[in-house]
């Protein structure tokens, strides 16, 4: 079950810290690696600092933008080391160990995504995710190196892994409203469906490209809460295309009768 919860490194710069995240997650019984064009991989440093987690390393997927990497995911949940200009549904590392535990046992695939050294993960990239997850940090020393904040988040897993198998004290269960009984969008699809929802809010007018403000952003906040099932995100594209046609002058097709 843990094999459904991967660890993504963005465009990271030290092998050494490609390594000790390796290493962190082999402790804690981790096993998925995805690296978003890192700088220097594969390398002898990443080797040298994986101490014995090599297996990880060698099985580490390497690609080239974070939306390849969250191909397939129901739940991202995005690490940020301090606060961002546009709120976003936060979690402590305890309820990301819980949430993620809770999805990956309903077959769903769940990724923690981690920003580079220097400068963390863009606004961009930080709205790809459901939540963000901060570590309690020292406000005035908040940035843990890379590798010990991978650390802490596969520690919370493992707590939230083994208190899912009875073995210590269970956190408090995260609620989402999330339709447990049927299939959850995965982030492909979500990306898809917002590419259609921005040309079609610039067909009608709502959207000006030219100054697009926070729109899309607070809608992909909205989706992001909302656990959209893959029946409701038909029904969203249908809503879109059928908009698009009404916008265009075309005849249109009464659907609700279909929903
Ligand atoms: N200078 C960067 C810090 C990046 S630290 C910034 O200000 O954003 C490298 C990565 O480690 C971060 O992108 C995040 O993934 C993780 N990280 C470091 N400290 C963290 C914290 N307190 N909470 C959550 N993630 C943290």
């Amino acid at each position: 079950m843990l094999e459904n919860i991967r660890v993504v490194l963005v465009n990271t710069s030290h092998p050494g810290n490609i390594g000790g995240a390796a290493r962190a997650m082999k402790n804690m019984g981790l096993s998925r690696l995805v690296l978003v064009d890192p700088q220097d991989f594969p390398s002898h440093e990443a080797s040298a600092r994986a101490s014995g987690a090599d297996s990880i390393l060698e099985n580490a997927q390497v690609v080239a933008t974070l939306e390849d990497a969250l191909v397939g995911c129901t739940l991202v949940l995005g690490t940020s080391a301090r606060d961002r200009r546009m709120p976003w549904p936060m979690l402590d590392p305890r309820e990301c160990g819980v949430h993620a535990v809770d999805r990956a046992a309903e077959g769903g695939e769940v990724a923690l995504v981690f920003g580079r050294e220097y400068a963390g993960l863009t606004n961009d990239e930080l709205q790809r995710c459901h939540y963000h997850v901060h570590i309690p940090s020292d406000p005035d020393f908040s940035s843990l190196n890379l590798a010990a904040a991978v650390q802490v988040l596969c520690y919370e897993v493992r707590m939230g892994w083994l208190a899912s198998q009875g073995q210590s004290k269970r956190a408090d269960k995260v609620e989402v409203a999330s339709p447990r009984s049927e299939q959850l969008s995965t982030m492909d699809e979500l990306e898809l469906f917002y590419g259609h929802l921005e040309s079609t809010l610039v067909q009608i007018g709502f959207l000006n490209p030219e100054n697009p403000r926070h729109l899309m952003s607070r809608l992909r906040r909205l989706f992001a809460r909302s656990a959209v099932s893959q029946s409701e995100m038909n029904i969203l594209r249908g809503i879109l295309t059928e908009t698009q046609k009404a916008a265009r002058g075309e005849p249109h097709k009464r659907r609700s009768e279909d929903v």
